[in-house]
């Protein structure tokens, strides 16, 4: 009955959708239903909406401009009983086809991996317990827990709810969030208003809300549309649309100027034949076919490197867009600190506690003034303390002598606090239950719970949160002995301040007594005149590598801005021991800009604050946005962290919205450029590190591989001016440019990160692909490529050496000066020896490969027949390398040259 997909369930009542799915919702499926039903039903996964099919992939390889010129020549030249040259030609296309292909197929499984590799997990009640679990393990019956920031795991048809708010717009395209309630809507409801389902894949935005599994898998609505949204699907940055613009302008330039070359060699009386495959050549040399497939390899590699380093890529221009990136907004709790929490200190009753031992382990004392106190004989304390722990969502958990918390380390160390008193947590909830529960929410900054059988006839709410959001809602405090007193805000908040001084976290406590016949609590229920119970505060020690890696951002030109909703003293204290800002200069909280400030300051006046201020705290998520869009308006490339529901907007509104891979909510995750599967501070200097370093690469590989299409273009444009012969024919360039651009040019993806890279100031969002002066060095080698083999072909032929030998040479000069300019490209400023000779075994065995084949093409018969080519004697040889060594030579004097004049520029960078 549970898979009949006839049954109308939103038109069901909730009792009736449990007894028609076999469970009951306060227990749940039992772990032998759960796998009775799995068996049954299989898992919860939408089959993979098949990408392009590896056989239309490699057929698209033949949709390329160049390679309709080659068939085109390919055809004309069989057509002509040129037999060899078109089977060479052919069989080129071929090859290319292939090569494309593998590399093609490669980037996408890479990334294709990285998206499989993101799980997402959902809360269920199963046998009477609440546990996570993977969102593929789900299975029809099961009840489900939902909560702001969570993605709906399966079509669910509601049976409770708290102000639960669906963002459907991945199944209907509408954003605006749906409200959802419990109650029957008629059958003939249509998709849209079934206001009592959560249909898979759709995000919570606000609220709670518990519902039974009704569909999984492909049975669900979203399946049925199977329009799940590949994690990666384009393999395409700004970087490459440039490029395949850049590509598509350049071939009407080339066919153009080919066009012309015809024309004129025929007016001068050429042979038809002869111009035609002078117009083939230009074409194929000076298009560069490789670029596209290179840039797409290195940007998966670049990905893979990133996903080795805890920064996995959900977005691909990201990984380009790191480069550039000028400030890095951070959480504090968790990714500049260790979000480890341990309560130091108690303030109840206007008595000083402190509290012994390490981390969760519930090893240690209360103590007061050294000594330690009993908890039952104080009422202050031990209200805060069971305040702590009931009002508290979270597991502590000792497995293997290890203590170690299921939920938010913030309620884990109440816990441990709580249990260092003596409590235990089953006796408290058995004395008193929570029949209700307000959570926390960051723009709320407090949690509540009710409690019944507090006393005859009356109830507890329990409230914790931070110090302003508790002690605005309190009239009266709570004395050793038990007794309300007046309550002053002002002493409390002057006490909470010295704690966060020492950067401490700091919570606040609360309660309030209501009527036992409340059955449920609202932000209004705990809006006044509740008690105050006293406040626990924490310590969080920062995270040793996030010291290291503010320091490696400010050497790089990036500067660090801590985002956080925490006390603005707990804040600064940590901004300062990690470095964000200097200890020295302790003039207090001018340094931190509060939310309540940024709320008043007008959008204008932010983009002064935003750049000057690095620590801002109390910061609500919708200030999120504004700062991003403030630091933006300053012309600065923006990457800011987040995890709740709350911050998709500003991860949306950023150069590079970063979410977190243990904290993070799926809202977060789903919308960010990147994911930290570690959550650390750390990880996110380490993935702008590849991201510079992969961006260079990607400039690596354009300027070598320009100069060999402009001088090819140049030669053949050369010869027919002038008259002669080609010294290169269509076949040899398809050869040069095949073998380098797979054997020489690709090895630059490999080529590891330079040193210093984070010791340079971020390019510029603006700045063209390519400066002036790698221009300069495209256009220098180009001629100095076509003067040489041109050069030496003539006087080959000049020597009384066959035109095959000297076409060999010619050949063989691009190739060899190609190969020298590979040393030279390896680093864009510094020289091959600086680089590390041996830094990039790729690089040798490319260099390798290359000479190898180049003597074949040289020495073997069958390559001499297939490529016209001849055997050159040793003394030719020594001529190709030299060509390729003053090459070399010359790029090195003008790289030292740029680098003396651009010296100045490079020093303010490095003094800062
Ligand atoms: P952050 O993670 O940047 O420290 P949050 O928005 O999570 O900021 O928390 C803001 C404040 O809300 C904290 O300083 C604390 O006082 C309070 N708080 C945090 N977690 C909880 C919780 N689970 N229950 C109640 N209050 C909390
Ligand atoms: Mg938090």
């Amino acid at each position: 009955m549970v898979n009949d997909t006839s049954i109308m369930w939103h038109g069901l009542s909730e009792n009736d959708s449990e007894s028609i799915s076999g469970v009951v919702s306060d227990t749940g499926l039992s772990d032998t239903e759960v796998l009775e039903r799995q068996k049954l039903h299989g898992a919860n996964m939408l089959t993979q909406k098949k990408g392009t099919p590896a056989i239309l992939m490699f057929l698209l390889q033949f949709h390329q401009p160049l390679i309709y010129i080659l068939n085109i020549a390919g055809i004309i030249t069989a057509f002509l009983g040129e037999w060899v040259d078109s089977s060479v030609i052919f069989g080129v296309v071929l090859i290319n086809a292939t090569i494309g292909f593998l590399q093609e197929y490669k980037a996408r499984k890479a990334i294709e991996s990285l998206s499989k590799s993101m799980t997402s997990e959902a809360t269920v009640i199963r046998g009477g317990k609440k546990q996570r679990v993977k969102a593929t393990e789900l299975t029809l019956g099961d009840i489900v827990v939902l909560q702001s920031g969570d993605k709906v795991p399966a079509d669910i048809r509601l049976v409770r709810v708290r102000e639960l708010q669906i963002d459907e717009s991945a199944l209907t395209g509408e954003s605006v969030p749906t409200q959802k309630q419990t109650a029957l809507v008629p059958k003939e409801t249509i998709l849209v208003e079934r206001s009592n389902i959560a249909y898979s894949s759709t995000l919570v935005t606000y609220g709670t809300g518990v519902g039974i599994v009704i569909a999984i898998g492909n049975s669900t609505e979203i399946g049925h549309i199977n329009q799940m949204i590949a994690a990666v699907d384009v393999l395409e940055t700004p970087l490459t649309k440039q490029i395949s613009r850049f590509s598509a302008w350049l071939l009407y330039v080339i066919l153009g100027l080919a066009a012309i070359t015809f024309v004129v060699g025929i007016l001068r009386g050429e042979t038809w034949l002869d111009m035609f495959m002078a117009a083939v050549a230009l074409s194929i040399g000076a298009i560069p076919e490789g670029l596209p497939a290179a840039l797409t390899i290195t940007l998966a590699l670049g990905v893979s490197k990133m996903a080795k380093r805890n920064a996995v890529i959900r977005k691909l221009p990201a990984v380009e867009t790191l480069g550039s990136v000028t400030v890095i907004c951070s959480d504090k709790t968790g990714t500049l600190t260790q979000n480890q929490m341990t309560v130091q200190n108690i303030v109840a009753g206007t008595q000083d506690y402190q509290v012994s031992g390490v981390g969760y382990s519930p090893n240690g004392k209360i103590m007061c003034n050294g000594e330690a106190v009993d908890v039952a004989a104080n009422a202050a304390l031990n209200e805060c303390l069971v305040a702590g722990f009931l009002c508290n969502d979270s597991n502590l958990i000792s497995s293997e002598n290890q203590w170690r918390i299921e939920g938010d380390p913030t309620e884990g160390a109440l816990i441990t606090s709580a249990k260092k008193a003596g409590f235990s947590r089953g006796e408290l909830t058995k004395k008193l239950p929570r029949i209700d529960t307000i959570p926390f929410e960051s723009q709320y900054q407090y949690m509540a719970t009710l409690h019944n059988n507090y006393a005859p006839n009356q109830s507890v709410v329990y409230l914790k949160g931070s110090v302003e959001s508790v002690s605005q809602r309190c009239t009266t405090t709570m004395n050793i002995k038990g007794e309300l007193t007046n309550f002053d805000p002002i002493d409390c908040s002057e006490k909470a301040g010295q704690l966060a001084l020492n950067g401490l976290r700091v919570l606040a406590f609360a309660r309030v007594v209501v009527p036992s016949d409340a059955r449920a609590i609202t932000h209004q229920t705990v809006s006044n005149g509740l008690t105050f119970l006293g406040i626990q505060a924490m310590i969080d020690p920062p995270r040793n590598e996030a010291i290291e890696a503010v320091k490696s951002c400010k050497n790089a030109g990036i500067s660090v801005k801590m985002i956080t909703g925490d006390h603005e003293l707990t804040a600064l204290a940590i901004a300062q021991k990690i470095g964000i800002v200097a200890e020295s200069n302790n003039s207090g909280t001018a340094l931190v800009l509060n939310g309540k400030a940024i709320t008043v300051i007008s959008d204008a006046d932010l983009v002064m604050h935003a750049a000057s201020t690095s620590v801002f705290a109390r910061v609500a998520p919708e200030d999120k946005l504004r700062l991003v869009k403030a630091l933006q308006a300053g012309g600065q490339s923006v990457a800011i962290t987040g995890d709740g529901v709350n911050d998709a907007p500003a991860l949306r509104q950023a150069n590079i919205g970063i979410a977190m891979g243990i904290t993070g909510t799926d809202v977060a995750k789903e919308t960010a450029d990147m994911v930290l599967t570690d959550d650390n501070f750390a990880t996110i200097e380490a993935a702008v590190e590849e991201g510079r370093s992969v961006y260079e690469n990607l400039i690596k590989f354009i300027t070598w591989t320009l100069p060999t299409n402009f001088g090819e273009g140049l030669v053949i444009l050369v010869a027919i001016i002038a008259g002669t012969t080609l010294p290169i024919l269509p076949v040899q360039i398809l050869w040069i440019n095949m073998t380098a651009a797979v054997f020489l040019g690709l090895v630059l993806a490999f080529e590891p990160m330079e040193q210093g890279i984070m010791k340079r100031m971020p390019r510029a969002a603006k700045q063209p692909i390519l400066t002036g002066t790698l221009i300069f060095r495209i256009c220098l080698v180009g001629i100095l490529l076509c003067v040489g083999s041109f050069g030496f072909f003539q006087w080959a032929l000049s020597n009384g050496k066959s035109q095959e030998v000297a076409r060999t040479i010619a050949v063989n000069i691009f190739v060899m000066g190609e190969l020298l300019y590979l040393f030279n490209c390896r680093s864009l400023q510094r020289s091959f020896f600086k680089v590390g000779i041996f830094s990039n075994p790729i690089f040798w065995a490319g260099v390798g490969i290359m000479i190898g084949l180049q003597v074949a093409f040289t020495h073997v018969p069958f390559m001499n027949i297939a490529f016209q080519s001849q055997p050159i004697s040793l003394i030719d040889w020594a001529l190709c390398v030299g060509v390729g060594i003053v090459i070399y030579a010359i790029v090195e004097i003008e790289k030292s040259v740029s680098n003396r004049l651009f010296s100045l520029t490079k020093k303010n960078v490095e003094t800062k």
